[in-house]
């Protein structure tokens, strides 16, 4: 981390040594004044730099979440057909009805999903 940082200051004070260099060559200006404002205008380049790949990141996780929620509620499961009895593979998505057509009869099948509850026991020693 520190020497990243490190990296990044040396960086930046050799691309405004050169810059400074050559604008105080061509101009009236002294290479320390070139050298300030060379340095300060990249650090607020960086500045906004790192704010917008920070905001497009945030954007593309908030993408990724989405997604992983939506796979969460999706799930396969196998299931006769009510008409042919024969094996479907059928998507479940629980935050809609669920329907499907038959592979083999084509027939429409509405899913129905019914939840029931069993008590846990508990095995005394
Ligand atoms: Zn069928």
């Amino acid at each position: 981390m520190i020497s990243q940082i490190l990296k990044s200051v040396i960086l930046v004070s050799l691309v405004s040594s050169v810059i400074s260099y050559i604008l105080f060559k061509n101009t009236s200006k002294s290479f320390v004044e070139w050298f300030a404002i060379c340095t300060i205008i990249q650090f607020l380049f960086f500045y906004f730099y790192n704010n917008v790949i920070t905001f497009f990141t945030k954007l593309k996780l908030e993408k990724e979440n989405i997604e992983a929620i939506k796979l969460i509620n999706n799930n396969t499961i196998l299931i006769n057909c009510e008409s042919c009895k024969k094996i479907n593979n059928v998507k479940i998505d629980l935050s809609r009805d669920n329907e499907f057509n038959c592979t083999h009869c084509d027939t429409q099948n509405i899913l129905n999903i019914e939840y029931t509850t069993i008590a846990k026991t508990k095995i005394y020693e």
